[in-house]
């Protein structure tokens, strides 16, 4: 499942812009937000040095900071706002990803591998073969991106007799086996 602000202390990084470094080493920089708000600027230094983290005041700045070291623990080193922001900046680079083979895909989960998403993928929206529900790729994106409703119970099953049921019926089957 993503991570979302929640699992960051409420710190999150929009609008990322990439670009090059003196020795054309890829760079990032990008707004900082907190709880929904924008507090300042992040950007990686083109020269090599470290890192700018402008804060819209001194206390956000020290927050930030203090609260990455602690996040990061024994990860923790000097530049611990860097490593903090860059592994958001990661975690929303995997959510475009996942969106964007959310467009034309329905991310599929078998029995033994319910996390594993990613690697397999159907090209359509599909139809519960218990109970006829019509899942789009688009309402599954939805609820496993903004975790609206329950992702679990949309999320498609193969079967072992190569059904293709929903979550909740998947769960159902299992109960009534039993
Ligand atoms: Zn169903």
């Amino acid at each position: 499942m993503f991570k979302t602000e929640k699992d960051f202390g409420g710190y999150w990084v929009k609008n990322i812009k990439e670009f090059k470094g003196h020795e054309q080493e890829p760079l990032w920089q990008a707004s900082v937000y907190k709880n929904g708000k924008k507090i300042g600027f992040f950007s990686e230094d083109s020269r090599g040095g470290p890192a700018r983290l402008d804060c819209n005041t001194r206390e956000q700045e020290k927050e930030l900071m203090d609260f990455a070291r602690e996040f990061l623990g024994e990860e923790a080193w000097a530049e611990s706002y860097h490593t903090f922001l860059s592994k958001i900046a990661e975690e929303t680079d995997y959510i475009k990803q996942v969106k964007k083979l959310c467009k034309n895909k329905i991310l599929i989960q078998t029995p033994e591998e319910i996390y594993d998403y990613l690697e397999n993928a159907l090209p359509e929206g599909y139809v519960c073969q218990d109970c006829d529900e019509i899942i789009t790729p688009e309402s599954l994106a939805d609820a496993y991106i903004n975790k609206i409703g329950n992702f679990m119970d949309l999320a498609p099953v193969y079967t072992e007799d190569s059904d293709l049921i929903c979550h909740k019926c998947y769960k159902k089957r299992q109960s009534e086996k039993r």
